[in-house]
């Protein structure tokens, strides 16, 4: 049985998209292609408020996250985390090899800009990751002002994963001065997995050039050189990025301020939800995600059970990621969903787990 997806990732894809995807196929060396490379990474530049080049990688965004720190660190990388994604984002940097220091929040916690100006004010940095949106913990950290900091350390390059926010919520990777910032399509995006996006600022890319041991598949300048032929190093996932096309083009006739607000309604409506029903938030206050929340299992419920009865109503129900399983579960309120899919969830966990208020 097709089970409607109610997890944080990958999540349900509209029917346009699989239309676009089904193009007939075509070779990534033939104009054609360049017109949808063009069409896409021009989309993206709109999304991120940009004249900085998008890269796309056939990856999911692991990869463009290894090879984000094989391009940009030289010196030492300080990783922030606080959550399951930025912890194994330290995991990765150091398995390639790199020098890098964990710096961590409590889970449920943002990465505060405190924390990194303290670990930056050392000067043993010459980069940093951080996860935007902590999709493990339902946690959004404050972008801007961490941003703020930033300023103070040009020399720092800034790498930002926001897997889960980008084209949820606004980010404009050039006033905010990242240097690279990326996304899996699977999450925010709502296509299917496969593909991932990176804008990539001119500043690291000149420094991406004298890292040494960089790789090839994920080397920015190749990237780079590819882009401005409107095409990719490697063969790519030609027809995902059909339905990218088809995705922004639909966010654009949305209207993105409309995009943006949708995402933010259905995080108050399931917040609303979660208070009703007799649950906190797992998220610090005033951290709550615009794409998902993490619920804390207050009420000692047992969740593989009721994940189960959600699945066999045909919804695929999320119980918590990593540590935190069974002690959080996740409503995500992200891509294509709209309140009334919500509101159709809602009335299955209704029944499971009953209002403590009316
Ligand atoms: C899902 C996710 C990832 C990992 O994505 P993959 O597509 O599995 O590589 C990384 N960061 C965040 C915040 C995520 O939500």
């Amino acid at each position: 049985m097709k089970k409607k997806l109610f997890i944080p990732g990958p999540v349900e894809v509209s029917a346009d998209v699989y239309t676009a995807m089904s193009s007939p196929m075509i070779g990534h060396r033939m104009p054609e292609y360049a017109e949808l490379h063009k069409s896409v990474t021009t989309q993206l530049q709109t999304l991120l408020h940009t004249q900085e080049p998008v890269f796309l990688s056939t990856s999911s965004a692991f990869g463009i996250m290894e090879g984000a720190v094989r391009n940009l660190v030289q010196k030492r990388c300080a990783n922030f985390a606080n959550g399951a994604f930025s912890t194994k984002w330290h995991d990765v940097t150091q398995r390639c090899g790199i020098e890098a220091d964990l710096f961590s929040a409590e889970w449920g916690q943002p990465v505060t800009p405190g924390m990194v100006d303290k670990a930056l004010s050392s000067g043993k940095y010459d980069a940093m990751t951080m996860v935007h949106n902590e999709t493990s913990t339902g946690v959004m950290s404050p972008l801007a002002s961490i941003a703020e900091v930033m300023k103070k350390y040009p020399e720092v390059s800034f790498i930002v994963d926001t897997v889960s926010s980008m084209s949820a919520v606004p980010i404009d990777f050039s006033t905010l001065g990242m240097d690279a910032c990326l996304a899996g399509v699977q999450k925010a995006f709502g296509l299917p997995p496969g593909l991932a996006v990176c804008a990539v600022s001119r500043k690291a890319l000149e420094k991406a050039k004298t890292t040494p041991n960089r790789g090839y598949y994920f080397d920015f300048e190749e990237f780079e050189k590819n882009d401005l032929k409107h095409n990719t190093p490697s063969t790519p996932c030609i027809s995902l990025i059909y339905g990218m096309d088809a995705q922004l083009k639909k966010m654009f006739s949305e209207g993105l301020q409309k995009r943006y607000e949708r995402h933010a309604r259905m995080a108050g409506m399931t917040r609303e939800w979660a208070r009703k029903h007799g649950f906190e938030l797992f998220a610090a206050e005033g951290y709550a995600s615009m794409t998902l929340t993490s619920v804390r299992n207050t009420r000692g419920l047992d969740l593989e059970g009721i994940k189960k009865t959600v699945g066999e109503r045909g919804y695929a129900m999320d119980n918590g990621y990593g540590k935190i399983k069974n002690e959080t579960f996740r409503i995500p309120h992200m891509a294509d969903m709209q309140p009334a899919d919500l509101e159709e969830y809602f009335v299955v966990l209704d029944e499971l787990m009953p209002p403590v208020e009316k």
